[in-house]
């Protein structure tokens, strides 16, 4: 079995762009509109001489109690997919600073007491790396990446295989 590695997160975050660029593929669906992609995606991926299953997930909302039927379920099968998996990625917004619902999302996951990588995505240059500062005071490595301008990516890919 290979060991299996999940993308997590808010809506609209990135994730799907961020699997798309590490399986190389548009496999996943990518889409400006938040939640888009509902049902969780997998594909096998190398990442630093390790291959592993990547898991696309349809995203967390804070609480996870709000929202419609589908964002419901939605959070549901997200933390089905984090519960599967040997590593948990969380994808933080890097476009703007870190929210009170990063913080909820942190702490459900830390929560659950799997092994979790915090990364900062949509860090494509120096405006958004002026909002870091804020997201190392999680407490924990994270990882600034640029799906959309594949700033990032190779580091990721180690960190995956060395957090495995
Ligand atoms: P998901 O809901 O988390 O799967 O997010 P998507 O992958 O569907 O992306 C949501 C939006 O963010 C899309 O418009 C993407 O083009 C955009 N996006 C993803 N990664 C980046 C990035 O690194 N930089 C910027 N500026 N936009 C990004
Ligand atoms: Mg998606």
């Amino acid at each position: 079995r290979l060991p299996t590695v999940s993308l997590v997160g808010r809506p609209n975050v990135g994730k799907s762009t961020l699997f798309n660029r590490l399986t190389r593929s548009r496999r996943a669906l990518v889409d400006a509109t938040p939640g888009v992609t509902r049902d969780t995606r997998a594909a096998a991926v190398a990442c630093g001489g390790v291959t592993v299953r990547l898991l696309d997930t349809g995203g967390l909302t804070a609480g996870g109690d709000g929202g419609d039927v589908i964002t419901r379920r939605t959070h549901e099968q997200t933390l089905a997919a984090v519960e599967a998996s040997d590593l948990a990625v969380l994808v933080l917004d890097g476009s703007r600073g870190l929210s009170a619902a990063d913080r909820e999302l942190v702490d459900l996951l830390r929560r659950r007491g799997r092994p979790l990588l915090l990364v900062v995505n949509k860090v494509d240059g120096p405006r958004q790396e002026a909002f870091l500062p804020e997201f190392y005071e999680l407490g924990a490595e994270v990882l600034p990446v640029s799906a959309a301008h594949r700033r990032g990516i190779g580091r990721l890919r180690d960190r995956i295989a060395k957090a495995l």
